[in-house]
């Protein structure tokens, strides 16, 4: 299966070569050619897997050029149980109805882990493939999650160095804490003075500086992602809502066939289209909800087919969904529109901050797209009753996800089962899940941990255990506009 870009630019290449490239030379992202389709036949042989037999599967499907058993010997090893403790993807049930997808149980203990603990073996193998001899370094824009979990994905992978910039005041202390000491022997960490989309902003314009890329080319080095926009992110995140799937059937919860509805707190879109990706593989999806926090451009495109990112940020508690860009939108443009309509919308969004799809596309966002927002005080009041009615600890952004969740079955009782993905450990935003629950604050963001374990009852994961007793290696801030100063520097050509 060949790879081609959502702007209709002369990229052709394989799965390995999308994964090593990240970002198509016009500036589009890469999608695969067709889509695999999922009959009942094959939904019916995931039931019987276990969650890396199902990833092994699904990934072959979209990455013909490596073969079942690599892919089953790297989910194997990715998806393993000291790895993902309690398991990869397992579901909580919260009521007849409401169903939480878990996806924290990884090393950083949120759902990035799900594909950046695959993701550098895809690379890693991506690298053999194509004869590659060069350095990749990995450049990474964090509004927090992704960082770490990029940074804990590729520490000393052989022929990868990474490097992570995050917004100096949009991430929390935990998170800030985590990527700070990260170990490994190829990372760097650097804060910037600016928010998510500045960092992000930043990272693509290093991406797309023809200067840069030759003088890293001299020096046997060459740039690579690990943010959402590279394939080998969306793919592993396709397998979860299939396997959510499964195990609905095998719990009784659902028979094969049967539709469900799916709400995901988005940001970048890279989740929700995952989960669409799902769906147009057949999956028995009915309605996407695409839950926002008070950043909630996405709920007004999808209300009026209008994106304008001419307004406000928003810095809130749940800091992973604060964009004002989501990358991934571009991908279901395309999938809907076209490439040649993806890249005038492109156009206008990079000029004018703004674009309008046409009626065609919006019918077509309506038929599977419902967008909802949820704001600071419904979501601190979400986390306290879900802990005090159903006696289940949410962080902050899988409450902005159920809170919409619950505004979509109030207005749509369509009586099927609802999946709600929850993307982080509730110790993960201790603090301000602490202070949900009991009005007060902890005494520090850090003592939150403890204090919110003593008020719950429930168990600090392993990779936030002694946190703070770590040492500290990275402490650089700088400027926006200096960037491609700091990666030069990193990587020993600058001054
Ligand atoms: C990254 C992240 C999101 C948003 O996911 P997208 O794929 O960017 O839409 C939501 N919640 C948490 C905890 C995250 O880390």
């Amino acid at each position: 299966m060949n790879y081609i870009s959502t702007r209709g630019g002369k990229d052709l290449v394989s799965a390995a070569g999308a994964i090593k490239q990240g970002l198509a030379s016009d500036g589009g992202l890469f999608m695969p050619e067709e889509i695999p389709s999922l009959d009942q036949g094959s939904v019916a042989k995931l039931c019987e897997m276990s969650y890396p037999e199902r990833a092994a599967y699904i990934l072959s499907l979209f990455l013909t050029d490596y073969t079942y058993e690599e892919l089953l010997s790297d989910c194997e090893k990715a998806y393993a149980p000291d790895r993902f403790v309690g398991g990869a993807a397992p579901i909580h049930k919260l009521n007849d109805d409401t169903f939480v997808l878990e996806l924290w149980h990884g090393p950083t203990s949120a759902f990035k882990d799900m594909a950046l603990q695959i993701m550098p073996r895809l690379l890693s193998a991506a690298l053999k493939k194509t004869e590659e001899k060069r350095t990749a370094f990995i450049l990474v824009a964090t509004s927090g999650d992704t960082g770490k979990a990029a940074l804990e994905g590729y520490r000393d992978v052989d022929g990868v160095k990474i490097m992570v910039f995050y917004p100096v005041d949009g991430v929390s202390r935990v998170q800030k804490l985590q990527m700070a000491t990260q170990l490994g022997e190829n990372v760097s960490v650097c804060a910037i003075e600016g928010n998510f989309d500045d960092a992000q902003t930043g990272v693509k314009k290093i991406f797309s500086d023809r200067e840069m890329a030759e003088l890293l080319d001299k020096n046997g080095v060459f740039f690579s992602s690990a943010n959402s926009i590279n394939w080998g992110r969306l793919a592993p995140q396709i397998v979860y809502y299939v396997s959510a799937y499964c195990d609905l059937i095998n719990s009784g919860e659902i028979i094969a066939g049967e539709m469900i509805d799916v709400t995901v707190p988005t940001g970048n879109f890279g989740n929700i289209f995952a989960a669409y990706i799902a769906k147009m593989m057949g999956l028995p999806i009915n309605r996407l909800v695409c839950a926002s926090n008070k950043n909630n451009i996405l709920t007004d495109f999808l209300a009026t087919g209008t994106y304008d990112r001419n307004r406000a940020f928003h810095t809130t508690m749940s800091p992973s969904m604060d964009i004002l860009i989501s990358s991934n939108l571009e991908r279901l443009l395309y999938v809907m529109s076209g490439a040649g309509n993806t890249a005038e919308l492109m156009k206008k969004l990079n000029t004018e901050g703004c674009y309008t799809v046409d009626a065609a596309l919006k019918a077509k966002l309506d038929e599977h797209f419902t967008g909802l927002f949820c704001d600071e005080e419904n979501t601190a009041l979400e986390i306290k009753r879900t802990f005090n009615e159903d006696k289940y600890l949410i962080d902050t952004h899988t409450a902005v996800g159920l809170n919409c969740a619950k505004q979509y079955m109030a207005k749509n009782r369509d009586g099927l089962k609802m999946v709600v993905a929850s993307t982080a450990s509730p110790y993960k935003f201790a603090s301000d899940v602490y202070k949900s629950i009991t009005d007060k604050a902890p005494a520090d963001e850090l003592s939150a941990l403890e204090e919110l374990k003593a008020l719950t009852s429930t168990e600090i994961p392993y990779p936030l255990k002694d946190i703070d007793k770590r040492e500290v290696r990275f402490k650089t801030v700088i400027e926006k506009q200096d960037m491609s100063a700091q990666v030069l520097r990193t990587l020993g050509l600058g001054d």
